[in-house]
């Protein structure tokens, strides 16, 4: 048994409780959250906030060989061509590279991931069981034939995950990179098999100017890849606008970046969706655009947020406290309450596994990590964390 406290103790699920004492088992389950260390004896100490292990809702782990290969601030687009064409690699690097990326986030106190996988280069490391996966299988095809090959493929991996134990569903890429067909049979298959859906959602500005005037680089972007894009009809709509009436409403959703996500769509999606989550990467969003989403928006509309690392790709490292930080950098106001929040609780809504994880309560075993370096009880630049259990 193991009781631990620290100058403040945010266990999420309530308020921050300062000088609080977490009492732990030797299997890790918080046995008790007490307010004071009084008539307590062999207490370990520490200096900072102590919160749950993170959750991190999108990663590409199988990206992970690509550490500092993309160009940075070059746009979605070049980052695209960038990443397609340097892709490739030898599966020993590959395999590598994935587990030392999973070794960072371990260290990094994370302790589940909502991982994009194209294909099951992931899948032997995932079912070690170092951490807690669901393994978002993300197709695309941008022209409507493709839409049956492009599921049966997801299908076959599906598979491979299933055998493993390992959960997961099928998700589009994209509103711009996953046809009509397509689209609308992944939102079917979540409605019939409980599953979560999760698409990158605006992260550049052409992507609502391919759906409302059917122009800019995306266009370009297809045509690159070697696909007609004369059948291509823009709506008139933002791409958000375009594909939101084919969301279903009991189906756990989760946006990513949302970079030019405006006030309006957030408010008429919430009203819309009763199980909806809004996934910012800001590390992600500044390697590759340098540009961030209005975060103030996020808060007026009261919308629901999670972090995401996204992948090596597009980061230089895989840690939520840097994501926390870059948000702090630009939108100072934001609370370091709100922060925890999303990078921890909330993720693990969305994934289903806030009895085990998210909060640190009575019966649960989310994991602890130590935030040193905090000014007034608030996360700053110069904090550092420390996976304590
Ligand atoms: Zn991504």
């Amino acid at each position: 048994m193991r009781k631990i406290t620290a100058d403040f103790i945010y266990p999420i699920s309530s308020k921050p409780i300062k000088n609080g004492v977490i009492v732990i088992d030797d299997n890790r389950n918080i046995l008790d959250v007490l307010s004071s260390t009084e008539e307590l004896q062999d207490i370990e100490k520490h200096e900072g906030i102590i919160c749950p292990g993170f959750v991190n809702t999108h990663c590409h782990l199988e990206l992970s060989h690509m550490k500092g290969v993309v160009t940075e601030d070059k746009g979605l687009v070049e980052f695209i061509k960038e990443l397609m064409s340097q892709r490739e690699s030898e599966p020993d690097f590959v395999q590598q590279c994935i587990a030392n990326a999973e070794t960072e986030m371990i260290a990094n106190g994370i302790v589940a991931v909502g991982d994009i996988s194209n294909g099951s280069d992931t899948f032997a490391q995932k079912a070690k069981g170092n951490l807690y996966y669901h393994t978002f299988i993300e197709l695309y095809g941008f022209m409507g034939e493709q839409a049956d090959e492009s599921f049966e493929k997801g299908l076959a991996l599906s598979l491979k995950l299933k055998e493993k134990s390992l959960k997961f569903s099928l998700v589009p890429h994209s509103p711009y990179s996953a046809s009509r067909p397509l689209w609308e049979k992944i939102v079917e298959w979540n409605a019939d098999n409980n599953g979560i859906i999760s698409f990158h959602n605006q992260e550049t500005e052409d992507e609502n100017r391919l759906f409302l005037e059917g122009k800019g680089s995306l266009i370009g972007l297809m045509q690159w890849f070697g696909l007609d894009t004369s059948f291509w009809k823009p709506t008139g709509k933002t791409s958000l606008n375009s594909i939101k009436d084919t969301l279903p409403k009991g189906v756990k959703t989760l946006l990513v970046h949302n970079t030019m996500t405006t006030a309006e769509e957030l408010l008429s999606l919430n009203l819309k969706l009763s199980s909806l989550y809004w996934c910012l990467c800001p590390n992600a969003n500044w390697y590759i655009e340098r540009k961030l989403p209005d975060i103030n928006i996020f808060l007026e509309t009261d919308s629901k947020i999670t972090l995401g690392t996204d992948s090596f790709s597009s980061n230089w490292g895989l840690s939520i406290l840097s994501e926390m930080q870059r948000i702090k950098e630009y939108y100072p106001k934001v609370s370091t309450e709100k922060l925890l929040q999303w990078g921890t609780l909330n993720g693990a809504e969305l994934l289903g596994i806030e009895s085990k994880f998210g909060s640190i309560e009575k019966g649960k075993s989310p994991g602890l990590n130590l935030i040193s370096d905090v000014k007034n009880g608030e996360i700053t630049e110069k904090s550092t964390q420390t996976k304590i259990v």
